[in-house]
């Protein structure tokens, strides 16, 4: 993690913190040279990279160090998902390393994210070497533990903390929290209610983000469209509360962003006005994560989703006649409490019948503390949730597969994130710059990698005729595309590529030999 651009405020960065509660005397580094350093371990969800990027940016503000292994730490930071059990696993066998950790020197542990919550005490007692249990973005509690007091940084620190990007593409959470409380679903109890981040705060930070060479911004929140619906009206001039079309144009105005997308998306709050911002905004990839869940009412209705099979239906008809070329992926669950045959047969003749560009499955398992926890027998045995899930694995990569494979011989739009040697290698790997001179040599092609607008994975290489100026890590550029698998694309760099803009690509050209995807 790279270090945070805000200026440190006075009174922090040296160690060590006041009271100098880290280290035991006898330490033999310098205390006053030497500084606090940290290390994150991030499980889960972007929401929860977000998080941990953010906390890793305000700790390099009070002046500690990224370690890159715990071993080299002075504060190790688990930042949990209880969103499956496995997830939960990784975090308890990391937990029994760093107490053997503990046990040899000092070092202060701090567990943050959605394992903690109601259940905290029973952590404690299990785990008594942990300095601090703390919830999804309550960062201060981990400063205490550094001997730093939360209340001296004042209100504006964590608001005006901004995690500095590592590449070309960013995370920036919107809404935190969830208001739906979906049956199965842990997100409520540990994020809390939903609440939406000011227009002028988004902006801010995104601002600070293209100005560091990002080129794409997707927008983070567990139900995204309900951005607003806790917010009061009047802001960023807008007679009304706003919602994620509003904050889709404000951001749409940066100077240096040329993609922006959002997930995940909940059914009932996708309006027609929020589809309508995205259709007409060139630089709003048209790529949804639309959570279906089930095909069957009946299941539905047991995980509270508050929508039915032709409600979904009906959103997604409608996104796709104002989208044609959108892509749409979503999430299943199989195996939830009473999951009979016919009702997943429901869901599976739905995933057939609609043609996701990606479908996420899981096999249901509970999480305590939920309702379905407290009042749903888990009655579907494991080897039919693992049977139904191997299904829609194989339904999906068949049907990914003759998506992609329509894509053959076309022209797609990419964003360069990832390069490796060669042709453009070098110095160019890096983000944003002006573009340079053709190299002299003629080295080997090199090997990058991107995204299209509809968030398909492509490798692809350089053998163009002539090496192509301005590619570089951030850079968009046309790739003509070889080959395809279910999972990703493959291809040759075809040209640098225009940025889309408000004035010169006022809608997305559907009948351009470059596809749009
Ligand atoms: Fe969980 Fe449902 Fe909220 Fe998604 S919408 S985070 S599944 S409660």
């Amino acid at each position: 993690m790279a270090s945070s651009l805000q200026p440190l405020p006075s009174g922090f960065g040296l160690l060590p913190p006041p009271g100098g509660a880290l280290f035991s005397a006898g330490r033999t580094r310098a205390r006053q040279e030497v500084r606090v350093r940290y290390h994150i371990w991030t499980a889960g969800c972007q929401m929860n990279k977000a998080d941990s990027d953010k906390l890793a940016a305000g700790l390099e503000r009070l002046g500690l160090e990224e370690a890159a292994r715990p071993e080299e730490a002075d504060l190790v930071v688990l930042n949990t998902c209880s969103v499956r059990q496995h997830a939960e696993e990784r975090a308890i066998s990391k937990l029994g390393v760093l107490k053997k950790l503990k046990s040899r020197r000092d070092l202060k542990i701090a567990v943050m994210g959605c394992m903690v919550g109601p259940r905290t005490d029973d952590l404690r007692r299990r785990f008594p070497y942990v300095d601090v249990f703390t919830r999804p973005q309550e960062f201060d509690p981990i400063l205490e533990a550094i001997g730093i007091d939360g209340e001296d940084l004042g209100d504006e620190f964590w608001p005006r903390t901004f995690a500095v990007p590592s590449g070309p593409t960013a995370y920036v959470p919107v809404v935190h929290g969830c208001d739906k409380f979906c049956s199965y679903c842990i997100v409520p109890y540990r994020r809390g209610r939903q609440r939406s981040r000011l227009i002028a705060e988004v902006k801010e930070e995104v601002e600070h983000l293209a100005a560091r060479g990002v080129r794409e911004v997707t927008l983070l929140g567990q139900t995204v469209e309900a951005y607003g619906h806790d917010l009061p009206a009047g802001q960023a001039g807008l007679p009304d509360r706003p919602d994620l079309g509003d904050l889709l144009r404000a951001l749409h105005e940066i100077d240096g962003l040329y993609r922006l997308r959002f997930l995940t998306s909940y059914p009932r709050d996708m309006t027609e006005r929020i589809l309508r911002a995205v259709a007409e905004l060139p630089k709003v990839c048209q790529h949804f994560s639309l959570p279906v869940q089930s095909g069957d009412d009946g299941v539905l209705e047991r995980m509270r989703r508050g929508y039915t099979v032709a409600e979904y239906r009906q959103k997604l008809d409608l996104l796709r006649r104002l989208m044609p070329e959108a892509a749409v992926s979503t999430d299943v669950i199989v195996g939830f409490c009473g999951e009979t045959e016919p009702e997943f047969r429901r869901t599976y003749d739905l995933l057939a019948e609609l043609r996701f560009d990606k479908v996420h499955v899981a096999a249901y398992s509970p999480r305590p503390g939920t309702i379905a926890w407290r009042r749903m027998p888990d009655d579907v045995p494991r080897e039919v949730k693992m049977e139904r899930l191997r299904a829609v694995e194989k339904l999906q990569a068949r049907i990914a597969d003759e998506i992609n494979s329509a894509l053959q011989g076309r022209i797609v739009e990419v964003l360069i994130e990832e390069a490796k040697g060669g042709k453009l290698g070098g110095p160019a790997c890096r983000t944003g710059g002006p573009a340079r001179p053709p190299p002299k040599a003629d080295p080997p092609p090199a090997e990058l990698a991107g995204r299209t607008r509809s968030g398909k994975l492509v490798h692809f290489h350089t053998a163009h005729p002539e090496p192509v100026e301005g590619a570089h890590l951030g850079d968009l550029v046309h790739v003509v595309i070889e080959s395809t698998s279910p999972w990703s694309l493959q291809g040759r760099l075809a040209s640098a590529a225009k940025p889309r803009n408000a004035v010169d690509h006022p809608v997305p050209d559907r009948s351009a030999s470059v596809a749009a995807l």
